[in-house]
């Protein structure tokens, strides 16, 4: 089983045009349109030949979006941290599975070999992903996009406690422009292929 040298970001060599970073629940959530959401993302990455990088996870949406892209004959790069392998049943087929010790290199790598971030309705551990990221951002460390994908309306009541905390002057405004909703993964694709004709 390949490990994680902490001295090697588990950096790609070949090459999709871009790697995008999905943080997603560990489970399926109340409504088919999450799976169903999962499984766009998953099959719209691999259709513009964008790498999939998540947590390696076989379960939920993170499972869903995986297969999708694997299914769409896309890449798919996971990392997963050696206690989590049994509980989140390490998917192991995928383009490259990486173990690491402990959940801040599986995080750490997560992020080092993507270009974007999009996230998907989850729970704690996806909420410690998104605000980990944002908070990187907030503090310059980081400009990758970073979208919630809003189905449902899944985030609304994220966002509504964001602007809670900007209100309360306990965040500047411009907490807001560091990440973007979007409706759907059609959207999601859209804003995501905007920034890359930009960046290159
Ligand atoms: P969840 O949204 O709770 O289903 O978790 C989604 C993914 O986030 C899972 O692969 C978790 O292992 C992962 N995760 C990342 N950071 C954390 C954390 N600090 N606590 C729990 N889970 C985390």
């Amino acid at each position: 089983m390949p490990q994680f040298n902490p001295g090697d970001m588990g950096a790609c060599s070949t090459s999709p045009d871009q790697a995008v970073c999905v943080y997603c629940g560990s489970r399926s959530g109340t409504q088919p349109a999450y799976l169903a959401a999962a499984e766009e993302v998953g099959t719209a990455l691999a259709q513009a030949n964008w790498r999939l990088v998540y947590g390696a996870g076989d379960i939920g949406l993170m499972g869903q979006t995986a297969r999708a892209a694997q299914n769409f004959g896309g890449d798919t790069f996971g990392v997963i941290p050696t206690h989590l392998l049994d509980a989140e049943v390490g998917k192991r087929d995928l383009t490259r599975f990486i173990v690491t010790q402990t959940m801040h290199e599986r995080k750490k790598v997560m992020f080092m070999n993507c270009d974007a971030v999009i996230v998907l309705p989850g729970g704690a551990g996806t909420l410690d992903e998104f605000f980990e990221i944002l908070t990187w951002a907030q503090l310059g460390l980081h400009a990758k996009p970073i979208i919630l994908l809003n189905t449902d309306g899944f985030w609304q009541p994220l966002v509504a406690l964001i602007d809670h905390v900007i209100a309360q002057g306990f965040a500047a405004p411009s907490l807001r422009e560091l990440f973007r909703m979007a409706e759907t993964p059609a959207d999601a694709m859209g804003m995501l292929r905007a920034h890359f004709a930009q960046t290159g």
